[in-house]
């Protein structure tokens, strides 16, 4: 593969350029390799050198320089507003609590940074002059579409369980098979993603229920996703081809939906250990209780669940109803009516208010009354939202 040029920005050049002039090796490394290989859109460009930190805010010191993860060789250049990491070469310590490095130590040698990386098609590195450093055969990996661990898959999971949700998520994304012995130390060492904290389980996921065969690899590893997903062991779920325009909060709801007794509750269990975010986790909840509840059979069937779930809920109900074939009975045109049409549903779309009820002589908790019939009125189509109608119907339903 030393024919493979890799497309850097300006700003990352400029960075490789300048810290070679100053005698030091600088390399492009991870992602942004392994997606230029496969072709893929680009993230961050993260930079490693053998330079130090200390020795990097040196060398840019005429630019902005953050002091981002000192102690681990992480220091940020800022060029133009862009944050640029720049990572010395390390080898990690030991590892304590199957997460974190004891300590990291500082190293001149590329191949030793690359030593420590997660997978092969994670662990190469680019540099213009140099071209590609692929000591594990990542570009063999990634055309041959395989995570694969660097070394002894066994003991890199010990060192560090987040590594095997990391596995299970670029299978997902990149669309990979597991090799088998990776595969078979992620089963091994399932347990340990006990340890690992809800917030960094809940990342990995996140960007694994969005791959390309989230599916495929959420029923092959049930086994292991159970443990992160507080129990709940996925038997079944939707084809990729299925879930293919899903969203993240339907792919989430279909996971509880579809294999555990209590949906909403196992969605809120496991929500408690992910420690998900509230938007997430009321989305899913209310779109798990509403798709039991929802009625679209009428216009004021829809009205009605509107009015009760609200409008989010009942569009996520949908959502999820369109994967599992629930409301199959629903026409297009109601489909459209839900997410294009001004639907009243509330008692703010009325178009009179408690104040022309107050002149009308009711009182107190008679106006949220009153509102309320008027609002079942106009949505069992028995009124027109219009003012004059409405005042008319108010009064007849005073005498
Ligand atoms: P993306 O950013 O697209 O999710 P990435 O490969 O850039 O993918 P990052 O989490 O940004 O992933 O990490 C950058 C690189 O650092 C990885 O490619 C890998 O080489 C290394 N890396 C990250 N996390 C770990 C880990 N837990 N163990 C070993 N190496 C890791
Ligand atoms: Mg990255």
């Amino acid at each position: 593969m030393s024919d493979f040029t890799m497309s850097l920005p300006q700003d990352v050049k400029f960075i490789i350029d300048r810290l070679e002039a100053c005698s030091h090796s600088a390399n492009v490394v991870g992602g942004a390799v392994r997606d230029s290989l496969l072709c893929r859109p680009l993230g961050d460009f993260d930079i490693t050198t053998d330079a130090t930190p200390e020795r990097i805010k040196e060398v840019f010191s005429d630019l902005k320089t953050v002091d981002t993860g000192i102690k681990h060789g992480t220091v940020t250049v800022v060029i133009g507003h862009i944050p640029y990491e720049i990572t010395t070469y390390r080898i990690d310590g030991d590892y304590k609590d199957n997460r974190h490095p004891e300590s990291v130590t500082f190293t001149r040698s590329l191949a030793e940074d690359l030593k420590r990386r997660d997978f092969t098609v994670n662990a190469m590195a680019y540099n213009p002059r140099e071209g590609l450093t692929d000591l594990f055969f990542g570009v063999e990996d990634a055309r041959a579409g395989l995570i694969r661990a660097v070394g002894d898959a066994r003991v890199r999971f010990d060192e560090d369980a987040l590594r095997i949700l990391r596995g299970l998520r670029f299978a997902s994304v990149l669309g990979f098979s597991i090799e088998e012995s990776t595969a078979r130390a992620i089963r091994e060492k399932a347990e340990l993603l006990k340890g690992v904290s809800g917030e960094r389980i809940y990342q990995e996921l996140k960007k694994l229920l969005m791959g390309v065969s989230a599916s495929e690899i959420l029923l092959g590893f049930s086994d292991v996703l159970t443990v992160a997903l507080d129990g709940v062991r996925v038997e079944k779920y939707p084809t990729d081809e299925k879930i293919r325009n899903a969203s993240f909060a339907t792919r989430l709801a279909l996971v509880f939906l579809l294999n555990a007794q209590s949906p909403a509750e196992a969605a809120d269990r496991a929500f408690d250990r992910l420690k998900a975010d509230n938007l997430t986790r009321y989305a899913t909840k209310n779109a798990l209780i509403a798709y039991d509840n929802v009625d679209f059979r009428s216009n004021s069937t829809l009205l009605h669940s509107l009015r009760r779930f609200g409008y989010d809920a009942v569009f996520g109900a949908l959502s999820i109803g369109l994967v599992t074939g629930r409301f199959s009975y629903l026409d297009q045109n109601k489909l459209a009516f839900v997410m294009n049409s001004d639907p009243v549903y509330e008692v703010s779309h009325l178009d009179i208010s408690g104040r022309d009820l107050s002149a009308l002589g009711c009182q107190g908790k008679e106006i949220g009354n009153m509102l309320d019939s008027l609002l079942n009125a106009v949505i069992d189509g028995e009124c027109r939202n219009e003012r004059d109608a409405l005042i008319c119907l108010a009064m007849r339903l005073l005498k």
